[in-house]
């Protein structure tokens, strides 16, 4: 990786990477023919022949590469991998003593200074997802400052990529020793079956971590919640955990219901007491309100982007609608937990929706609580769209 691609910046593009922004995007080149081969190392260039920073060249979406260092004295080499990542480790000290949260990041892409790859931790196993053919020409850098600054009992690793025919292991196991799943783990306190080996998700979002303790600790006590889009039932957990009455947990995946039979069982709840329903969403809604049903408490964590039969759903687009169906059927008084991933868009203008959504519906409310990412999903003020998650804890009154 001795040979350094020299690319230059576009003009109107020289002030946000003078000021720390990491993500080299297709549209902030000139040259952009002159990148070849990703994990290419990168040296920006503002159109003097300065320099702005260093990187390497992985194809992101729109960005083409990541700055990992803005000092021209600093190598990209086995030692700024290490590097960063015991800085990271060290971070998450609180996270590695608490014996009731034994599933979290470790590292967290360019947030940690190293964009295109995140680490987790699975009480003691790891998985390293990346996001590029290009950092993933980085990995016996990243494994080799892993394995000697922590423990790894086994690590997996999901290429969040295209791989184009490259040759994939069945099931993304790379060194030490394979668990035998599932490995159930805990997040305060509440225990979660986790498969490192089967696709990209492993059977709960890390990221939503606060959220469900809120849910549990304060909000569901005596309480009917409807949980949409609810994957494997993490959010219905929480809430059964902390007293609701019952649960009502819908997602349109047939997986969906086994898992979350999964979920409430190794945490010792009676699956038997809740709702578990294979459909989509907006069929559930209507229905609802063919049976005038309403919820103390409905939650909405949505895909960015999903496609079902029948419907198309942009949260950039839809999130109002879908709020208003919400409204629809959340009693007087209750509580609507929305949240989104989607990193199109900021909390402002998330707000703006459930404004627009409460209006067209003729009611009132209050924001009682906000959450963005957790404490281990670090990130960079000179990367906002880094902080995609966005949840509002509001009160219908
Ligand atoms: N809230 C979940 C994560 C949701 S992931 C958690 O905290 O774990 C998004 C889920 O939405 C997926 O499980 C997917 O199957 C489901 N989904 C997508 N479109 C849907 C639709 N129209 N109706 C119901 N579920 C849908």
């Amino acid at each position: 990786m001795k040979n350094k691609v020299k690319l230059q910046v576009k003009k109107n593009f020289e002030k946000s990477f003078q000021a720390g922004f990491p993500l080299i995007s297709k549209d902030a080149i000139v040259n952009e023919s002159a990148l070849q081969k990703e994990g290419t190392l990168i040296e920006l260039q503002d159109h003097r022949g300065q320099f702005l920073g260093k990187g390497y060249y992985g194809i992101q979406n729109k960005g083409r590469g990541w700055i990992l260092s803005f000092d021209p004295n600093e190598e990209i080499d086995q030692e700024l991998f290490t590097r960063r990542i015991e800085q990271a480790l060290a971070k998450r000290t609180s996270f590695y003593e608490d014996p009731h949260t034994t599933a979290f990041r470790v590292f967290n892409g360019e947030g940690d200074g190293i964009g295109g790859f995140t680490l987790d931790h699975y009480d003691g196993y790891y998985v390293v997802s990346w996001y590029s053919e290009g950092i993933y020409q980085f990995k016996d850098y990243v494994i080799k400052a892993l394995t000697s600054s922590v423990e790894v009992k086994g690590l997996y690793e999901k290429k969040r990529f295209d791989t184009k025919g490259m040759y994939i292991e069945d099931d993304d196991f790379v060194i030490g020793e394979r668990a035998s799943f599932p490995i159930i783990v805990k997040e305060n306190g509440m225990n979660f079956a986790t498969y490192l080996n089967d696709g990209a998700m492993v059977g709960v979002f890390l990221d939503q971590k606060d959220v469900r303790k809120t849910i549990r600790d304060n909000y569901a006590k005596d309480k009917h919640v409807l949980n949409t889009f609810s994957y494997t039932g993490a959010f219905s957990v929480a809430a059964a955990l902390g007293g609701a009455k019952k649960t009502t947990s819908v997602d349109l995946a047939n997986r969906s219901k086994p898992k979350t039979i999964e979920q409430f069982s190794v945490n010792g709840i009676d699956y038997e007491a809740q709702d578990i329903i294979v459909e989509d969403v907006f069929n559930y809604f209507k229905y609802a309100v063919r049976k005038k049903l309403s919820f103390d408490m409905v939650i909405l964590d949505p895909p960015s982007f999903a496609r079902s039969k029948k419907h198309t759903f942009s949260a950039a687009k839809d999130y109002p609608e879908l709020l208003k169906q919400a409204i629809a059927i959340t009693k007087k008084g209750g509580t609507i937990v929305a949240s989104t991933n989607c990193s199109t868009f900021d909390m402002k203008k998330f707000k703006g929706f459930i404004d627009k959504a409460f209006k067209e519906s003729n009611g009132a409310y209050k924001i009682v609580e906000e959450f963005s990412l957790p404490k281990d999903f670090q990130t960079i003020s000179t990367f906002k769209e880094g902080n995609y998650l966005k949840v509002a804890i509001i009160q219908k009154i």
